[in-house]
């Protein structure tokens, strides 16, 4: 699954709540997002543009967002980027703008307005040991992205039908996407999240895919047509939140490429446990319930969410939802405390 994030769209104001001590804010809810706005300018019912969490908004869409005299600027555009945070005591996520903002026409609940308004979904400059050189701007054709859906934009009618399976929950690692793929041909490829790397000396991924052993293994153990992907966690990477001495890579999804179709396969997660553990001896990241059913109210994953992690008691960015019989289907829950907290910069 392949997802291109709107970070802009036209949402309805689901429920408004007054903020206690304050007469010039008000609290105004997008589904399982909740977001301060001027008091009066939405009303429950209302059509309004929602700006979610990392999006870069333009200083001429909202130049209040500017604080201070540094303009900041990302891919040229000048402007701002949508944070949590707290404001009079309460939660604050994204942006909520009446749609007298865009240009005359007819919106519609769902649209996705991102481009019309010169959105960006901001990502952070990666560090020159992980950059490297190269081989191909797109991931190999067959690989699917690691990117996975936010509980917060899963309609109430998909997480009905959600509750009727079972999924599995492992943590959400603060590393960088990596994959390793052995082409039905026989190429061996190293990817980040969005490139293709060549190899060079200098590159972590492709020095931890070495230490590991990876294309010997894969190749050993016939996994031609395989794609491996995890989390690289370890010192310059994100912060180390986990504290790792050297690079680690964590295992999270395994599917077989199909480059006709354009899409990966997914193996269920119990070949993915065995194959980390007994065929290439590889960490998995860690799994918190095997066979967990999902609570009634979609809300309450994001407290469920909430906690530390396995590896050394920090406080977890968050948890991953694995569907088992149906291993196309996934989707993340990030912790609000970690967003609000030093996990995000
Ligand atoms: P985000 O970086 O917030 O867009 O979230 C998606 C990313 O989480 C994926 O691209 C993975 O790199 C990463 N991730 C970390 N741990 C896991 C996990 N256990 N399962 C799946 N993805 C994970
Ligand atoms: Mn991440």
């Amino acid at each position: 699954m392949n997802i291109e994030r709107a970070m802009a769209s036209i949402r309805t104001v689901n429920k408004i709540e007054a903020i206690e001590g304050k007469d010039r804010i008000e609290l105004a809810f997008f589904g399982l997002w909740q977001t301060i706005i001027k008091k009066g300018e939405l009303k429950v019912g209302d059509l309004a543009v929602y700006f979610e969490i990392d999006s870069w908004i333009p200083t001429a869409i909202a130049p209040f967002l500017q604080k201070g005299e540094r303009i900041k600027t990302f891919n040229n555009i000048d402007g701002n980027k949508l944070k949590s945070m707290k404001l009079g005591g309460v939660l604050s996520q994204g942006l909520a703008l009446p749609l007298s903002i865009l240009p005359e026409g007819n919106y519609e609940e769902g649209q996705d307005v991102t481009t019309l308004l010169g959105v960006q979904k901001w990502e952070k400059a990666i560090p020159v040991q992980l950059r490297g050189q190269v081989r191909s701007m797109t991931l190999p054709a067959g690989v699917r992205r690691t990117d996975q859906e936010r509980i917060q934009n899963i309609s109430a009618k998909t997480y009905e039908e959600y509750k009727n399976y079972t999924w599995e929950v492992t943590e959400k690692l603060h590393g960088s996407s990596c994959t390793f793929y052995l082409s039905a041909e026989g190429d061996f490829h190293v990817c980040s999240r969005n490139i293709d790397l060549k190899e060079t000396a200098e590159n972590t991924y492709w020095q931890v895919a070495r230490k590991l052993k990876i294309e010997e293994k894969m190749r050993e153990f016939d996994l031609f047509g395989y794609v491996l992907q995890g989390e690289l966690c370890g010192p310059g990477i994100n912060g180390n939140q986990y504290g790792l001495t050297e690079p680690e890579f964590f295992l999270f999804d395994v599917s077989v490429a199909s480059p006709e179709e354009g899409m990966a396969y997914y193996r269920p997660s119990c070949h993915r446990l065995d194959l980390a553990a007994f065929v290439l001896r590889v960490l998995h990241s860690p799994v918190t319930n095997t066979a967990f059913r999902l609570p009634d109210n979609q809300s309450d994953l994001l407290q469920y969410t909430e906690g530390t992690s396995i590896l050394n008691s920090s406080n977890r960015e968050g948890l991953v939802f694995k569907c088992i019989e149906r291993p196309d289907l996934s989707f993340k829950v990030v912790s609000n405390s970690w967003l609000l907290g030093a996990g995000e910069d």
